[in-house]
């Protein structure tokens, strides 16, 4: 077993990655200086520089085993892409040396043609470019150096997701360092978002995972009875680690730990083989790369272990849905995290300009938020029974909701006695950190310290919904600035801005069951949008509001948010468009054959017994039950495939395709669902071709 402390602490932690202690050590002083600066300060980086960093990088990599580096990036497929090339270099006299100069380290060339860009760039234009993302740590993996980048178009148009995320985090810091100059503070050079991603995952067995095509083609069950015992005894949560789970976590943890990963906590979730890791938090790009690690190194060590690592968002019917639980907050270079609520007057006062800009944000933008987490596979989720609804709104927990009722209404009810209320003036009661009300149905609750974006779906990378928070947190912190910084009375302009946004926002406040039905109409009448579908939400992307909000922080462009919009639409019918074909396949390859089968043995037995004389009505009206059936599935069958060729054949704009999948491909699917899970129960289970959710949910020992 590899060590994973010595007497230097936890010292497998890191091991492959090119951190700052590694920088430190290894690059001349002058050199690690400069590097630093661009790093923390965001300053350009001189080429000099690059070239000597390259150098040390190469030599270190090469003694963790590399042959090869790669530029890795995370294109708009939603995971991340890698071509790897050799540091090798021939010379003039036919030697080959390991080479790799600070160009090559700042820039690559992928050829971009087979990347979605959404109309963005013609696949004659092949070419792109990575760009070196120095504040994210290179680090070494299978014998390669993976070398963090942002993506964009030779003109320069973003083609990845990354891009975003910085401009949306640098854009943040400079709405925030107004309003921290506005409090006094001279000295913070910058502000980072920071996000702890927890992760939930599904763990069945290989063998089982192998034999159900929708699993390999979809990521998730499109048929499958319900079991006799599914998650209702409540018995998985927080339940011990079977023995092969556990040799997974562990194995999990260590390779994590190894490339930095902060993997802290494990254990079982609701639903049966539902597992959940969070690390500790970093910042918010760092946070989203190594949740794509997390997410990549799970399948990898899941099949090391004859294991298939499910991360889509509803593997199950009738079961819970897997999420990622996005903590999200902001922090000063010295690290202040911004949502801590003060101690004293001046720090509380502070704290609630920083809290009003959250709230102001997630209601005003609420449609771009819902957008941020919209994919085929959420759509089973958010609005379950289980997961945050499709309603955005914000848990705030009783005490603070009640600090923010005295605060509007300009009187303090501590102790039954009545007193003023004036922010920066009194000291606000303490809000305790570790409140007990812990609302877990709130789509966007804050925690103490910071909010918990809990619709993410697992599959998804964290970088859309975080580029999306910070934007549209940057444009709140901008307008209370504006009005702050011209203020002749700080103090009452502070007051002022923090009650009006009370009262024009405090409908996005709800610390109710987000699951109940009396939620679903409350939220009517208060008129928040409940855009139930991806369908519904992706053109909250392409607003004019949207536009002008991305385009003033420098995040997106119009023509990148058009482009986005095209690939979301059209990466939901292509999902869909895949399940109904794997739906179509296995009624015709497998669930229909079998129970032909089935009622060939029925049939033979029916004419045994009527020419023993025995009674067979029972066998014939099983018979006729699965016939009945049977034809039923058929009709359904091809019915659903007649509607992907009318689909394909089609030739109208994305949004269109997008709606006759969610109108009618979807509603077929679930028809002909219905057919086969009655089938499943009924038929003699040595003919059934498929494992059962019995055998997915319970199948390891
Ligand atoms: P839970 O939500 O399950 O009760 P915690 O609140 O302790 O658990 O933490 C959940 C996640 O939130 C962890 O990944 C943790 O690192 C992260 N987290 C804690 N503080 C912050 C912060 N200031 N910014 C972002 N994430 C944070
Ligand atoms: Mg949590």
């Amino acid at each position: 077993m590899e060590k994973i402390f010595d007497e230097t602490g936890f010292s497998i932690f890191g091991t492959n990655v090119f951190n700052d202690a590694v920088m430190q050590e290894r690059l001349p002083k002058p050199i690690y200086k400069k590097l630093k600066k661009t790093i923390t300060e965001g300053l350009p980086l001189d080429p000099e520089v690059a070239d000597v960093v390259a150098c040390v990088m190469k030599n270190w990599a090469i003694e963790k085993g590399a042959t090869h580096y790669t530029h890795w990036f995370q294109p708009m497929t939603g995971i991340t892409a890698e071509k790897h090339d050799s540091f090798l270099s021939l010379t003039g006299d036919g030697r080959a040396i390991a080479e790799f100069s600070g160009k090559k380290l700042i820039k690559g060339e992928p050829d971009a043609s087979s990347f979605p860009s959404g109309g963005l760039r013609a696949t004659f234009e092949a070419r792109g470019y990575t760009a070196w993302d120095c504040t994210s740590p290179a680090f070494v993996k299978d014998g390669t150096l993976y070398i963090p980048t942002a993506f964009c178009s030779y003109t320069g148009v973003a083609l990845d997701l990354k891009t975003p995320l910085l401009k949306s985090m640098e854009a943040l810091s400079q709405q925030a360092l107004r309003i921290l100059r506005l409090f006094g503070d001279t000295t913070t050079k910058k502000v980072s978002t920071t996000i702890g991603a927890e992760q939930e995952y599904f763990l069945v067995d290989k063998e089982y995972y192998m034999k159900r095509l929708d699993l390999i083609h979809t990521g998730r069950t499109l048929f499958g009875a319900k079991p006799p015992k599914g998650q209702e005894l409540e018995d998985h949560y927080f339940g011990n680690l079977k023995t092969r789970v556990a040799e997974f976590m562990h194995e999990l943890d260590v390779e994590l730990w190894k490339l930095g990963v902060s993997a802290c906590t494990k254990h079982n979730e609701v639903a049966p083989a539902q597992h959940e890791l969070a690390p500790v938090f970093s910042t918010a790009n760092i946070a989203t790369d190594h949740n794509q690690l997390t997410m990549e190194i799970m399948k990898k060590i899941a099949d090391k272990h004859g294991l298939a690592c499910l991360l889509h968002e509803k593997p199950f019917a009738g079961v819970n849905g897997s999420g990622k639980h996005n903590n999200w907050s902001m922090t000063t270079d010295d690290g202040r995290n911004l949502l801590d609520p003060g101690k004293t007057p001046a720090d509380n006062a502070q704290f609630l300009v920083f809290l009003m800009a959250v709230i102001k944000a997630v209601d005003e933008y609420s449609d771009l938020l819902r957008f941020s987490i919209a994919s085929a596979g959420n759509d089973h989720r958010l609005g379950a029974n289980e997961a945050p609804p499709a309603i955005i709104s914000i848990f705030l927990g009783e005490e603070l909701t009640d600090i923010i009722e005295q605060i509007e209404t300009g009187v303090a009810k501590n102790n039954g006695t009545s007193r003023k209320l004036e922010i920066g003036v009194s000291t606000l009661p303490v809000i305790r950190k570790d409140t007990t009300d812990r609302n877990r149905t709130s789509p966007f609750a804050f925690t103490g310290n910071k909010f918990e974006f809990r619709s993410v779906g697992s599959s998804q990378s964290i970088a859309t919904p975080n580029f999306v928070i910070n934007t549209i947190v940057a444009e709140a912190l901008s307008q209370i600035a504006d009005r702050l910084e011209k203020a002749e009375d700080f103090q009452a302009e502070v007051n002022a801005v923090v009650k009006e946004i009370i009262s024009k926002h405090k409908r996005i406040i709800f610390n109710g069951n987000n699951y109940s039905e009396e939620w679903v109409a409350e939220a009517e009448r208060r008129g928040l949008p409940n855009l139930k579908t991806t369908v519904d939400a992706i053109p909250a992307l392409i607003s004019e509001k949207s536009i002008k909000t991305f385009e003033k922080h420098g995040v997106l462009t119009s023509s990148e948010l058009h482009s986005r919009y095209e690939i979301q639409l059209e990466n939901y019918v292509k999902t869909i468009r895949i399940e109904a074909i794997t739906m179509v396949e296995m009624a015709n390859r497998q669930i229909i054959p079998a129970s032909i089968s089935y009622m060939k043995r029925l049939a033979e037995t029916v004419v045994s017994l009527n020419s023993a004389g025995v009674d067979s009505s029972a066998v014939k009206a099983d018979l006729e039950r699965v016939t009945a059936l049977v034809s039923s599935a058929r009709s359904k069958t091809d019915l659903l495939k007649s509607k992907v060729d009318e689909l394909d054949s089609h030739d109208g704009d994305t949004l269109e395709h997008a709606k006759y999948c969610k109108d009618v491909i979807i509603p077929l699917m679930s028809e002909l669902r219905e057919d086969g899970d009655k089938l499943e129960t009924i038929v003699d289970s040595t003919l059934w071709p498929i494992p059962t959710y019995t055998d997915l949910l319970f199948g390891l020992l």
